[in-house]
């Protein structure tokens, strides 16, 4: 690609660094965290950073300058970013599962690799602001990607998340961080924390900083950081947005995930942007030689246009708004106590609010049915499928 569309902006070194930008002292108030460039190969978010805290400090002072609470914005895989690689040695995206964390703080840090060092100071600053923070914490990661697509958001499906996510007014894609294991994000979901992710379009394209900036302001509005009434520009950053996804369903969730086994050569066949309807059948892409095709009508996201990741793409799914207030009432009057009367669900025989499954018995829906009640899928023991109850649901 290339053209007028595309800017070459070169960041300098200097902007690079761990901390972006803190704003605020009142540890009172709502803690809002950003990261940006947890793939080096994104900078956008960097950039969409650096102009949010630059109008804060110019405002500082006056009655748009008045902020509840503290904001905090972190470089994510700051080695990456440099080299503009997506990764040094793994995606540093994949490693913070419970068990991946307790590995990495036993370990002996003159043996980590790039992305184990990052994770490790990344993991210090964390601590160090949800250690000072008395009010409310709320995460959002900055993302882009390598196929062209209008901004959305990810979360698990938490009422907290919700209010957050719904605040913005992109698309909402729902099971991602369960299709992916060790996202960041779950680390903060794990302790309860309010935390999405947002992609902002195209790693390159002018536009992207602008989404995210956009999300990013409208995200203070929402957290309480800010007030409506001292941000002005609250109507232009949502008009912008909505301009950007005319069309577009504004609640999906994953059906299908593509993953790309190390050694094995993907293709994905040019064209496809993230929200794309494909039929069942249509030719995706090509992995050694083979074409794979859609398994389901549905979107196609995130198709994989560049040569370092482990997701092909994806294939999203509509959900209607009545379902999710359907899902709150349940959660509401505690219907999970019902579970154990569907066919083949059993309580985990060790594991607290954890469920096994097993998928010879289990009728077709069982998964939705989880999902409903305000359950994530986790990794399957044998041939058992487990589900957890999300810290906040
Ligand atoms: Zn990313």
């Amino acid at each position: 690609m290339g053209g007028a569309e595309e800017s070459q902006r070169l960041i300098p070194l200097h902007g690079f660094q761990r901390v972006l930008g803190t704003f605020g002292e009142e540890d009172e108030g709502p803690l809002f965290l950003i990261t940006a460039g947890i793939h080096g190969n994104e900078r956008a978010g960097v950039e969409a950073v650096q102009r949010v805290f630059a109008a804060l400090r110019e405002a500082q002072g006056t009655p748009a300058g008045r902020f509840k609470g503290r904001c905090v914005a972190f470089a994510g895989n700051l080695k990456g970013l440099r080299a503009g690689v997506r990764f040094i040695d793994q995606d540093l995206n994949r490693l913070w599962t419970k068990k991946g964390i307790a590995r990495l703080l036993a370990g002996d840090p003159s043996l980590d690799d790039a992305e184990e060092a990052e994770a490790r100071e990344l993991l210090g600053c964390f601590e160090k602001e949800l250690g000072r923070a008395r009010g409310k914490v709320l995460i959002m990661d900055l993302h882009t990607s390598s196929a062209d697509g209008p901004p959305f958001s990810c979360m698990g499906d938490t009422i907290p998340n919700r209010k957050l996510a719904f605040a913005l007014p992109v698309p909402v894609i729902l099971g991602l961080e369960e299709a992916i294991d060790g996202a960041m994000l779950d680390w903060f979901y794990e302790q309860g924390h309010v935390a999405i992710a947002v992609e902002g379009g195209k790693h390159q394209a002018r536009e992207t900083v602008d989404n995210l900036e956009a999300m990013i302001w409208i995200a203070l509005v929402a957290s309480g950081n800010l007030h409506e009434r001292d941000l002005p520009r609250l109507g232009d950053f949502k008009r912008l947005l909505e301009r950007e996804v005319r069309g577009i369903p504004h609640i999906l969730e994953i059906r299908y995930r593509e993953v790309i086994r190390p050694g094995e050569k993907f293709h994905m066949i040019p064209g496809f942007k993230t929200f794309d309807r494909i039929q069942k059948g249509t030719p995706l892409a090509e992995k050694d030689g083979e074409v794979l095709r859609a398994t389901e009508d549905g979107y196609v996201l995130l198709p994989l246009y560049q040569g370092q990741g482990e997701d092909g793409f994806f294939i999203g799914r509509r959900v209607p708004r009545f379902w999710l207030l359907v899902a709150s009432l349940l959660r509401r009057l505690h219907a999970s106590r019902l579970l154990p009367l569907l066919p083949g669900v059993r309580p985990h025989p060790e594991k607290k609010d954890r469920f096994l499954v097993d998928p010879k018995i289990a009728r077709w829906g069982t998964v939705q049915v989880f999902h409903l009640l305000g359950y994530r899928r986790r990794r399957p023991e044998g041939d058992q499928l487990v589900f957890s109850r999300r810290p906040q649901w």
